[in-house]
């Protein structure tokens, strides 16, 4: 047995222990991009929360408590995103580091909704707004602090680390940069969009963007008969013509509404999650682009 692993390890020249990698669990698709994109070959990086899928509503499993035990490092927005969080980390008694993302970032406020939401599920509810990766400038503070826990859990790393955060950050600016020309070149009465829940407000002022919504900034918020009824007023008033599904959330109110206010849907905006591997936004780069451009095109 013993020669059989050193006749292994003399075929590869490797040290056993650069086989190893840090086993990284992030708690969306989109905090696990990041983390692959800054960990490259050191890490081993899993989601809980899939591509498509819901990080609000989503329901941890006896395999996820597993995952989040063999963990070195947990990386997660905050900001109330992740409601569920709180028990999984007790239940797999996680004692590696934890990432929080969004630590340090100036957050918005959720505004207040003017819907009732269903107080008793045992979900918390922030009143701050989780969805900071619409916003690529402040996305630099996910990047250093994904960066920094890295680097905590695996010191030997750290040039490594240092240089694919300095890559990946140059990249998010170019990207911020691009962006920033091309909502500028359309006039400002025009930049009005309507999506279901209201995860693009970080977007929306970041490129002067007026950005309604349906549901508040959790999927789990119900929407009023009444407030539709406001919106439907507020699209035909303001002749929103951009009005966008979400890749992970219930598209039914927003048909009706659509239909309501006479407005064509202008496509599928990839809200809290990536696309499948296969998809136009596999990555949170990809993701922004195509965002971007599927909205300046309801503009124009
Ligand atoms: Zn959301």
């Amino acid at each position: 047995m013993m020669k059989k692993i050193a006749a292994v390890l003399l075929l590869t020249g490797l040290p056993a222990l650069a086989l190893a990698k840090v086993p990284v669990v992030a708690s969306f698709s989109i905090l696990a991009d990041m983390t692959r994109e800054i960990g490259g070959d050191r890490v081993e990086v899993v989601s809980l929360v899939g591509p498509d899928q819901d990080a609000h509503v989503f329901q941890p499993t006896p395999s996820d408590v597993k995952k989040v035990a063999a963990a070195k490092v947990l990386v997660v927005n905050g900001l109330g995103l992740e409601g569920w969080m709180g028990r999984l980390n007790k239940a797999a008694s996680f004692k590696g580091v934890t990432v929080e993302a969004a630590r340090g970032v100036k957050a918005r406020e959720a505004p207040e909704e003017e819907h009732d939401h269903g107080h008793d599920h045992g979900h918390d509810h922030g009143a701050l707004d989780p969805h900071v990766w619409h916003d690529p400038v402040r996305v630099q503070t996910y990047i250093g602090n994904i960066s920094a826990g890295l680097i905590k859990a695996d010191p030997a790393g750290k040039a490594e680390y240092q240089r694919r955060a300095a890559d990946y950050s140059a990249k998010v600016k170019a990207l911020n940069d691009w962006a920033a020309k091309q909502f500028a070149a359309v006039p400002a009465a025009k930049r009005k969009m309507l999506t279901s829940h209201d995860a693009f407000a970080y977007l929306g002022e970041r490129y002067q963007l007026k950005v309604m919504a349906i549901q508040g900034v959790s999927t789990e918020a119900e929407a009023s008969a009444k407030g539709v009824a406001q919106l439907v007023r507020q699209v035909k008033k303001e002749q929103v013509k951009a009005v966008f599904v979400e890749n992970m959330s219930d598209k039914r109110l927003l048909e009706q509404l659509s239909k309501e206010a006479k407005v064509q849907i202008g496509g599928k905006l990839y809200a809290d999650a990536l696309s499948a591997p296969s998809g136009p936004a596999p990555s949170y780069l990809a993701l922004f682009r195509y965002n971007v451009e599927t909205i300046l095109k309801s503009f124009r």
